[in-house]
C-alpha cells in the first residue's frame, strides 16, 4: 500500500491536493494514514484529571501505541512546553454534527470555486455517464492524484497534459516501459511516482475481469491497484464512480483537525482513525440524491478549503463557509464547555503563554509534529570519462528498481563510513570500477569538492571523483547494470538532482560535458602504465587537491 506523510506544516497547495501525505517513495518520508485501519495498534489513553490548575505544568505522554505494529506515537513532554492553554473537555467534544449540519455551505461555496484553479481533470459527476466513460475520469483522476502528490496545481496542469496526450486511455499506458514513463516524468522528482502509475495499469491490463478499468469499489482498487493507498482509492471512486468514500489527506486533516478542535499527535494511530472515522460520518451524512449529495464534490471541497481558505498558516476564517461551526474559530473566544463525562483521550495540551485561557490561533491546529532527524550518509562517487577515438563517453550505472532513486542512472557511486579517509573513499571508487569494468586503467584522476544533497530523510554527501580513462576501445562492462553513454545519452538520461550536482561540480553546469578546453582524445596507443598525469587534470569547479597517490589502491584492474 502506498504511504503517505504527514507533516505540521502542510504542504503542497495542491489541489485535490494529497499534499500532505506524501507518498513515500523511498526519497521521502513514510506515514500511512491508513495506520488507522483496524489492525494498527491500540493507542493507550492517558487520563486527564477533570480540571487542574490553569497554566499548570503537567507531564503527559501523546498515546502510545501497545502490541505489535510499528507505528509510533508522537512523546509531547509537557515539560518542554511550558504552560498550556485550559481546556478539559470530553471526546464528545469533537463530534462531527454542527459540520454536518453545514453542509450545503461548504458544497455552496465549492460550486463558486470548482474552475477557478483550472483543473482539467476536475469535471463534474455525471451518474448518467457509461462505466467506460467514468473509467476514463478515474484514470485521469489517478494520473492527477500521483502528480498532486508533493507537486503543486500549477506545476502539474502541463505534465499532466501532456500525459494524457501522449497515453490517452489507461491501456495506452499499460503498453509504455518503464523508460519512457521516467521520462515523461522528469520534471516532476520522486520518479517512483511514475513507476506506480506503470505498474498500476499494467495491473488494470492483466485482469480481465476490470474490464479495461480501474475498479469502482475502493477496497478493490487499494488491494489490487500497486501503490494505490485508502486516500487515493476513496478520491477515485468518489470523484469518478460517485460512491461515498471518504478521502483524508493533509488538507483534510487539517480542516478535520480545526473544524473539530483536534490537538492530537498527528501520526498516532488513535489520532489518524479519530479522522477517518470523522470524514467517514461526514460522507455518509450528505443529502441522498443526484448533484447535491455527490461525495466526490464534498471530498474536493474539504480540499479545496484547505488549500485555498483553511491554509497552513495566515487562514481566511473571514471567508470560511464554515466558520460559524468550526470548534478552533470558537475557541479563540472561549474554551470549550467543561466536560461532564471523561477526559478526552485524544488531544494533548495545547502551549500557550502563562495564564491564558483561550488559544492564540487557530493555526495550533493541528498539532504540530515533530521533525524527524534526518541520518547523514555518504557515498564515493566515481565520474568516469574514457577518452579515446569514439570518444568521450562516460560510465554510468542504473539503481535498483526498487529504493531511494529507483530505476535512476548514475555516475559509479558506493556507500562510505562520514570517517573514511580521502584515500579510502578513492580506494572504495576504484573498486566499485573494478566490480564494473574488465582490464581498465585510470590514466588521471582529480578530487572535487563533497556535494552536498538533501533528501527528506537523508542528508547525503557525495565524495566526488572525477577519473580518466584513455584506451582504444572503452573498457569490457562486467555488470549488465553498467553503460557507457555519449554525451547525447547522458543527457537523455533520468537521473535524479543529486547527480546533476555532482556533474556540476565536475564539468561546471549540467548539460557539459568537457571540463576546461574540452575532451582530448587519447592517443591511439595505450599507455603503459597507470600514472595521474598533471597535464590531463581536468579544471574542474571546486577542485581541493590532486594528492590522492595511485599508489595505495589498485588502479589497473584485470
Ligand atoms: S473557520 Fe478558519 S480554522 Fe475554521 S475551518 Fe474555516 S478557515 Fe479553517
Ligand atoms: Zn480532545
Amino acid at each position: 500500500m502506498r504511504k503517505r506523510s504527514s507533516s505540521g506544516t502542510p504542504s503542497s497547495p495542491s489541489s485535490s491536493e494529497a499534499s500532505v501525505f506524501v507518498v513515500s517513495d523511498g526519497e521521502s518520508e513514510a506515514f500511512d494514514p491508513s495506520g488507522a485501519s483496524e489492525s494498527s495498534p491500540e493507542p493507550e489513553a492517558v487520563s486527564e484529571p477533570e480540571s487542574e490548575p490553569r497554566g499548570a505544568k503537567r507531564k503527559r505522554a501523546a498515546p502510545t501505541p501497545k502490541g505489535k505494529g510499528k507505528a509510533k506515537a508522537e512523546i509531547i513532554d509537557i515539560e518542554d512546553l511550558g504552560s498550556s492553554v485550559h481546556r478539559p473537555h470530553a471526546r464528545g467534544y469533537h463530534s462531527t454534527a454542527a459540520v454536518a449540519g453545514a453542509q450545503d455551505a461548504l458544497l455552496d461555496w465549492f460550486e463558486g470555486v470548482r474552475d477557478a484553479r483550472g483543473m482539467p481533470w476536475r469535471k463534474r459527476y455525471d451518474a448518467a455517464l457509461s462505466m467506460d466513460a467514468k473509467g476514463q475520469r478515474a484514470y485521469e483522476i489517478w494520473v492527477s492524484e500521483v502528480m498532486l502528490q508533493q507537486t503543486q496545481v500549477a506545476t502539474v496542469i502541463p505534465f499532466w497534459t501532456s500525459w494524457i496526450a501522449r497515453w490517452p486511455t489507461i491501456g495506452d499506458l499499460a503498453t509504455a516501459d518503464v523508460e519512457e514513463v521516467n521520462a515523461a516524468w522528469r520534471g516532476l522528482g520522486y520518479y517512483r511516482r511514475a513507476r506506480s502509475l506503470l505498474d498500476g495499469a499494467k495491473a488494470v491490463a492483466g485482469k480481465k475481469s476490470f474490464g479495461g478499468r480501474l475498479p469502482d469499489d475502493p477496497d478493490v482498487l487499494e488491494k489490487e491497484i500497486p501503490g494505490v493507498g485508502r486516500y487515493t482509492a476513496g478520491a477515485i471512486t468518489s470523484m469518478a464512480y460517485g460512491v461515498r468514500a471518504p478521502i483524508v489527506d493533509g488538507n483534510v486533516h487539517r480542516v478535520l483537525s480545526r473544524l473539530l478542535a483536534l490537538h492530537a499527535p498527528q501520526t498516532a494511530p488513535a489520532t489518524i482513525r479519530f479522522l477517518w472515522d470523522a470524514a467517514t460520518v461526514l460522507v455518509d451524512a450528505l443529502p441522498r440524491g443526484q448533484g447535491r449529495g455527490i461525495a466526490g464534490d464534498w471530498n474536493q471541497a474539504l480540499m479545496e478549503l484547505g488549500a485555498t481558505v483553511c491554509r497552513p498558516t495566515a487562514p481566511e476564517c473571514g471567508a470560511c463557509p464554515l466558520e460559524q461551526v468550526c470548534k478552533a474559530r470558537a475557541e479563540l473566544q472561549a474554551p470549550p464547555p467543561p466536560p461532564a463525562t471523561p477526559t478526552c483521550d485524544l488531544c494533548a495540551p495545547i502551549p500557550a503563554p502563562d495564564g491564558a485561557e483561550t488559544i492564540p490561533s487557530v493555526t495550533v491546529f493541528p498539532m504540530k509534529k515533530e521533525k524527524k532527524a534526518s541520518r547523514e550518509e555518504h557515498e564515493a562517487v566515481c565520474v568516469t570519462e574514457w577518452r579515446g577515438p569514439e570518444g568521450p563517453k562516460w560510465l554510468f550505472t542504473k539503481r535498483p528498481e526498487k529504493g531511494l532513486l529507483a530505476g535512476l542512472y548514475e555516475p559509479p557511486s558506493t556507500p562510505v563510513a562520514a570517517s573514511s579517509s580521502d584515500k579510502d573513499k578513492l580506494a572504495a571508487s576504484l573498486a566499485t570500477l573494478a566490480d564494473l569494468l574488465d582490464s581498465h586503467e585510470v590514466t588521471s584522476h582529480v578530487t572535487h569538492t563533497p556535494v552536498p544533497h538533501i533528501f527528506s530523510h537523508i542528508n547525503m554527501t557525495y565524495h566526488v571523483q572525477h577519473a580518466v580513462l584513455e584506451s582504444d576501445e572503452p573498457p569490457t562492462l562486467k555488470s549488465d547494470r553498467a553503460a557507457w553513454l555519449d554525451a547525447d545519452d547522458v543527457a537523455a538520461a533520468n537521473v535524479g538532482t543529486g547527480v546533476k550536482k555532482v556533474w556540476a561540480g565536475v564539468y561546471g553546469a549540467w548539460g557539459r560535458f568537457a571540463a576546461g578546453k574540452g575532451v582530448k582524445p587519447a592517443p591511439q596507443k595505450a599507455k603503459p602504465k597507470a600514472k595521474p598525469r598533471a597535464k590531463d587534470t581536468p579544471k574542474g569547479r571546486g577542485l581541493t587537491q590532486t594528492k590522492l597517490s595511485l599508489a595505495g589502491p589498485k588502479v589497473k584492474a584485470e
